[in-house]
């Protein structure tokens, strides 16, 4: 960086200086070297001793997306979560104390797939740290096109334009353990790339997360196999890749993150006596009066499932056996 200043002073200047400004860089330049070699010694041993020097700072969308860091970098990752415990990704705003903090990210992972949250702030969020890259998590995932009430569409070419998603498409991609492993695949390769040094690392414990999400996988289709479970009405149609993926139907209550009307209701009710089911599935982000009203009219009851729950492994797990436990 010196030695580029005085050859450009030098430039301005004259070219009689030149030999000795480029015998002063060369020195320069080794004293660098000699400098660099010490640093990095220097370096490495703090980061043994206080394993703080090379931690990686890596921003998230959603709750999920910490296991999968988390589980790939281990204590070589510092994650911050966007959209907070409790939080909805449809409708959360950063704060200004996460503005701060995403100003010292050096990756981001974007869910990708046109959740409200990365369509309305990434401009935002890129603004206020633009070295940070940006990682497409969802990169490789057949999404799901539209409203959740049209489901069977689906976009071959998976990698959306700006204007695709502003089209629509259901962003819950994170739902399925088969869209997961793709999105934990994504996320290695960014934290590689990121963290080169660490790569060995980071693909061992990928590749014993990727064999856990399998394991869930099998669990869950042999399990929907043993049933009769066909259908699933749940009020935030969160579970699209879910239902898409093992083969069932998912029933929204909801329409535009609305409760449903009163025919709406009804018809739900009559929906719901067709296909038997006795489980109606709310989300605690969202409302449970529809859900409770369906569940009154049926002589069923209302069980509740987390999209967004940190513990991905454990979560799929519990929502897959209530599912299986209260479809039909
Ligand atoms: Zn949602």
């Amino acid at each position: 960086m010196v030695c580029r200043l005085q050859k450009d002073r030098n430039h301005a200047g004259g070219v009689g200086k030149i030999p000795t400004i480029m015998a002063l860089c060369a020195m320069a330049g080794i004293v660098v070297l000699l400098m660099a070699a010490g640093c990095t010694e220097q370096q490495g041993t703090m980061a043994t001793e206080e394993n703080g020097a090379e931690t990686l700072t890596v921003a998230v969308t959603i709750l999920p997306q910490k296991q999968f860091v988390e589980r790939i970098a281990g204590e070589h990752a510092r994650v911050i979560v966007l959209v907070p415990p409790g939080a909805s990704p449809h409708t959360h705003e950063p704060t200004p104390r996460q503005l701060e903090e995403i100003s010292g990210a050096s990756i981001y992972f974007k869910v990708g797939s046109g959740i409200d949250f990365e369509r309305a702030w990434m401009d935002k969020l890129k603004g206020v740290n633009p070295r940070m890259t940006i990682v497409d998590s969802s990169r490789g995932i057949q999404l799901i096109a539209g409203d959740p009430d049209h489901d069977e569409e689906t976009i071959a070419d998976a990698h959306l334009s700006e204007s695709e998603e502003e089209s629509g498409t259901d962003p819950h991609i994170w739902l399925s353990p088969k869209n997961a492993r793709i999105m934990v695949e994504n996320t290695y390769l960014g934290l590689a790339r990121a963290d080169p040094v660490h790569a060995g690392e980071y693909r061992a414990n990928a590749d014993a997360y990727l064999k856990e999400l399998d394991t869930l996988d099998a669990d869950i289709t042999r399990e929907i196999s043993r049933t009769q479970i066909r259908t699933i009405m749940v009020y935030h149609p969160a579970w699209s890749y879910f239902a898409r993926d093992y083969d069932l139907v998912q029933i929204p209550i909801e329409t535009d993150g609305k409760d449903p009307s009163p025919a709406g209701i009804e018809n739900l009710i009559q929906q719901a006596k067709a296909d038997n089911i006795t489980v109606i599935f709310a989300s605690p982000e969202y409302s449970t009066k529809s859900a409770k009203v369906i569940a009154e009219e049926i002589g069923g009851s209302v069980a509740l499932v987390d999209p967004l729950e940190e513990d991905y492994l454990g979560n799929i797990r519990n929502v897959s056996a209530a599912f299986i436990q209260g479809g039909r």
